[in-house]
């Protein structure tokens, strides 16, 4: 029978890794760090790995991957753009993962997952098999998500647990405080191109950092990946101009480095936080230990959130597009988990394991 042991990922913010076994398979589906502290998955005691399969490339998902050797360096795979958009280490050597219909002589189908550049969500072993979300969005206004297929088991991206509060108001928030310039610290590969496009779009003065510039130059070369408009606005950050960290505080100001910690954000921040002349603005998860989260306390940022992540009604659609018989639900606490045991009639696993 096939089985799903979650290494890392359930009941806590952590990094993402589970071990598929099917068919005499051995799959590490990700292989990731921190968010919080730094953080990486107990590998002890894991059989020999066939196979790491990497859903998108943020560094919860691909950041343990200096454990690559102590695993045996098995063959990885990952979707296009993200090999595209890494910058070295192993995952630049990694085999497409995209357009795959077979991985180890197993059935594949992977489709758009929304949520970050060539993020993907993965079917292994067909209908009877695992669908694994990876991290997944259905209201980026940028990047593409495909419809879920059916699948037995089911591993959900469940990050924002019962919250259910829609994008476009969330932007609407963030909107009322751009009366002043805002440092808008973000993954460059993830939501930071899509809040500069919707900003340029709503007139602002918008200045883009080093490391956004080269991920828009990469998704040039993977337009498909993009929705209809999320081209045009691909398009439209020819209009926005460069950041500079020693330059001036104005506009919008989209910078690397989701928690200030690495990045323009990192010195932009602390300029902001000893000076003022903005207002810093997180959208993401506050890392527990990070100059972010000291800011927060500080009370020199603010946090209103950009989804990324399901909210419970898309988390809901999701689950019934899927028809699950058996589903974890991942990368949020044990409280959300409760509560999501509480409002959903999902077919929710005890612990850490399914086997179906
Ligand atoms: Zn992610």
């Amino acid at each position: 029978m096939p089985e799903l042991r979650a290494i890392s990922g359930i009941g806590v913010k952590g990094p993402a890794c589970f071990l598929l076994t099917i068919q005499g398979r051995n799959l590490l589906l990700d292989l990731g760090r921190g968010p919080d502290a730094a953080r990486l998955p107990d590998l002890g005691g894991l059989p020999p790995i066939d196979a790491v399969l990497f859903s998108h490339g943020h560094v919860d998902h691909t950041g343990g991957l200096d454990q690559w050797q102590r695993l045996g360096a098995p063959p990885l795979y990952a979707p296009c753009p993200t090999i595209a958009l890494a910058e070295d280490g192993p995952l630049t050597q990694a085999a497409p993962l995209d357009g795959r219909t077979e991985i180890l002589g197993l059935p594949l189908l992977t489709g758009a997952a929304g949520h970050a550049p060539g993020a993907v969500w993965m079917r292994i072993g067909g209908a009877e098999g695992l669908l694994y979300s990876g991290d997944l969005s259905r209201e980026s206004l940028l990047y593409r998500n495909d419809p879920l297929p059916r699948a037995a088991a089911m591993v959900l991206d469940c990050a924002y647990g019962t919250a259910d509060e829609p994008l476009a108001a969330q932007i609407t928030i963030i909107e009322a405080l751009a009366d002043q310039p805002l440092l808008l610290p973000c993954p460059a590969g993830g939501r930071g191109l899509e809040i500069a496009a919707h900003f340029l779009a709503a007139g602002h003065a918008v200045r883009i950092c080093p490391a956004h510039r080269r991920v828009a130059q990469r998704l040039a070369d993977h337009r498909d990946w993009l929705t209809p408009k999320g081209r045009e606005m691909l398009d439209s950050l020819q209009g926005a101009g460069d950041l500079d960290p020693d330059g001036p505080l104005c506009g919008i100001m989209i910078a690397a480095g989701p928690n200030a910690e690495r990045g323009a954000s990192k010195p932009l921040a602390a300029r902001i936080a000893a000076s003022g002349g903005a207002r810093i603005v997180l959208t993401g998860h506050v890392a527990k230990g990070s100059p972010a989260e000291a800011l927060v306390a500080a009370g020199k940022a603010r946090f209103h959130r950009w989804n990324v992540h399901p909210t419970l009604t898309q988390a809901k659609a999701l689950v019934a597009e899927a028809a699950p018989r058996a589903m974890l639900a991942a990368f949020c606490g044990s409280a959300a988990l409760a509560e999501l045991r509480a409002r959903t009639d999902w077919p929710l696993a005890h612990g850490e394991r399914l086997v179906w």
